[in-house]
């Protein structure tokens, strides 16, 4: 039955497995019947899609329930944390659309009261300074079927080890050369009983305490006890934690009672194909300049996706699509993508834009003469409205929507075929001029006045629909199309191989002189969403200035050329 539940994403009334659990102890009047949750990031990266699962689950849960989330930074080792991400982090946690209200909390907060509790638990001997290198210590660990061996330090007097840890935290000895480990069973099943390693010395300065210590607790020894110290009821964390759980009880029972007793839940992690998530390798990508920075369109970072054109809602409906388990899974990509076609086909107005463009003159056309075509802002939304698009005698089209040969099924624009300029009218081309090297430089149609779109008498019918500008109204553009990032499916399990090497060499292609339609040119600014007809969604980037807008592909319209209507 456990099982059942377990293995399925959702049970009968919705909930998910981590939300059932906490159904049932709010139910049984544990904790006073109170729900705390807390979202722990490590201040040593941005945080990237993997950290938004986790964050609907530790706010979303708190929504659902009525209980509260604690933002805390775990931010116990200074050599690798920055304010920097602090502030990007949170940016990003806001910017998902959730709130802590006044609940942000730091670990280091808590370094006085862990401190006491460590040398309590020294004076009770159940911790003692080991002066061993840490590879000596690794030595002596054991494996999983055969017991460690104790340290030759365990055994120390209790003044010893108080006086030893004092200096340890005055400085007066070397990162590296003495660490206080917790006195438990070095002959374990469980290898983080092992007398695991409880403070250890490091020297560079923290971001908030400065030079105040040079002992720092290891996460095992922080996490539980902070969790406590905040009232945090359900501590939900990803599997990877589940070996960690019993001394996660163990450290936490040296403080808590029947009362209130924190509880440890572990879900499975997000893994995306074509990418990878942890943080070690997304900084080296940003460090080594293999991308642009965190922000990067092609990153999974959060200030990535939302570069990208990525909406919160998107990335929320993609969580909930794939929900949470107990057992590991590696995401596709796809899904991803098809959440956010979901969300822009609703939200993003449809403008017109070409980006590979060949000019085509409508010849029976008078020159000079201009007429504003009418554009449905999205046929998705009946209040988003309309906006005009100018039409005249010599317009761009895509390349790829003209074959001097065609097959049977091209339905595009061919000699002696007819095409509907979406929105205007319909075409018939009667000639083209090419360069030396044959390329085509122009073609040449002729309208049928007759056809205008929305006119009495225009209904006749052609098979194939064109997006198009008015070149001598058009703006030139900028556009980034992005491909996936790395060329494998699932990077972090090619280990014989260095990640770096399996980074796609296409992922990013730039056309700098796109044609777009002078409503798009006035009306963009940094972050809005449009639909480029028939090629897909793009979203303007912030490097945009008044005289050059730039649009990054947020991901490619479906297969769509059969599907354009024309109105
Ligand atoms: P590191 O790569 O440095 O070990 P991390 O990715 O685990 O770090 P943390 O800042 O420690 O990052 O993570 C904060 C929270 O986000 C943790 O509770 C962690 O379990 C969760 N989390 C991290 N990565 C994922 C992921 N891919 N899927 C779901 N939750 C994640
Ligand atoms: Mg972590």
């Amino acid at each position: 039955m456990a099982e059942n539940i377990e293995n399925s994403p959702n049970d009968k009334k919705g909930l998910n497995f981590v939300q059932q659990i906490i159904a049932d102890d709010l139910k049984a009047g544990k904790n006073g019947g109170r729900l705390n949750t807390r979202f722990p990031p490590e201040p040593n990266g941005y945080l990237h899609i993997g950290h938004a699962k986790a964050i609907c689950m530790d706010f979303g849960a708190a929504e659902m329930f009525g209980g509260t989330c604690n933002l805390r930074f775990d931010d116990t080792n200074p050599t690798k944390e920055d304010v920097e991400y602090v502030e990007s982090i949170k940016e990003d946690i806001k910017w998902l659309g959730f709130d802590w209200g006044n609940r942000e909390y730091y670990a280091s907060d808590y370094f006085p009261k862990l401190y006491d509790l460590a040398i309590r638990m020294i004076k009770e001997g159940k911790a003692y300074v080991d002066d061993q290198s840490s590879e000596e210590i690794a030595a002596q660990k054991g494996t999983p079927t055969t017991p460690g061996t104790n340290s030759p330090y365990r055994n120390r007097t209790v003044e010893e080890n108080l006086d030893l840890f004092e200096r340890m935290n005055k400085g007066e000895f070397d990162e590296g050369s003495r660490v206080l480990r917790a006195k438990i069973d070095m002959t374990s099943s469980n290898m983080h009983f092992r007398d695991p390693i409880m403070y250890r010395i490091i020297k560079t300065p923290h971001h908030r305490t400065g030079t105040t210590w040079k002992v720092y607790p290891m996460y095992d020894f922080a996490h539980g006890q902070s969790d406590y110290f905040e009232g945090v009821t359900h501590s939900i964390c990803t599997l990877e934690f589940v070996p960690h759980r019993p001394l996660y009880e163990y450290f936490v029972k040296e403080l808590a009672d029947e009362s209130y007793c924190p509880r440890q839940i572990e879900f499975n992690r997000l893994n995306l194909t074509y990418t990878v998530m942890s943080k070690r390798k997304l900084l080296q990508l940003v460090k080594e300049g293999l991308v642009a920075g965190w922000d990067d369109p092609r990153m999974p970072t959060i200030c990535g996706l939302r570069r990208r054109g990525y909406t919160p809602e998107s990335i929320k409906s993609f969580i909930k699509a794939i929900g949470y388990t107990t057992y590991e899974a590696l995401n596709d990509i796809s899904l991803l993508e098809h959440s956010i076609r979901e969300d822009l086909n609703k939200r993003a107005n449809r403008v017109s834009a070409v980006i590979n463009p060949v000019k085509v003159i409508i010849t029976n056309y008078p020159e000079g003469k201009c007429e504003m075509m009418t554009i449905e802002n999205n046929p998705e939304d009946a209040e988003a409205g309309t906006h005009e698009m100018p039409f005249s005698r010599e317009i761009f089209i895509e390349r790829e929507d003209f074959m001097e040969n065609p097959s049977k099924k091209y339905f595009r624009l061919a000699p002696d075929k007819e095409v509907r300029l979406k929105a205007a009218y319909i075409i018939k081309c009667t000639g083209v001029k090419k360069d030396s090297n044959g390329e085509i430089e122009e073609i040449y149609c002729e309208y049928d006045p007759e056809s205008k779109s929305g006119m009495p008498g225009s209904e006749r019918k052609v098979k194939g629909t064109l997006h198009w500008v008015s070149a001598a109204h058009c703006k030139e553009a900028e556009v980034r199309l992005y491909d996936r990032l790395f060329m494998v499916e699932n990077p972090a399990e090619e280990k014989e191989k260095d990640f770096r090497e399996l980074l796609n060499p296409d992922s990013l292609k730039v056309l700098s002189n796109i044609k777009i339609e002078p409503y798009l040119a006035q009306t963009a600014k940094a972050g809005d969403h449009y639909q480029f007809q028939r090629i897909g969604y793009f979203t303007v980037d912030p490097d945009s200035d008044e005289n050059k807008l730039v649009f990054n592909r947020t991901i490619s319209l479906k297969d769509s050329w059969a599907k354009v209507k024309d109105k």
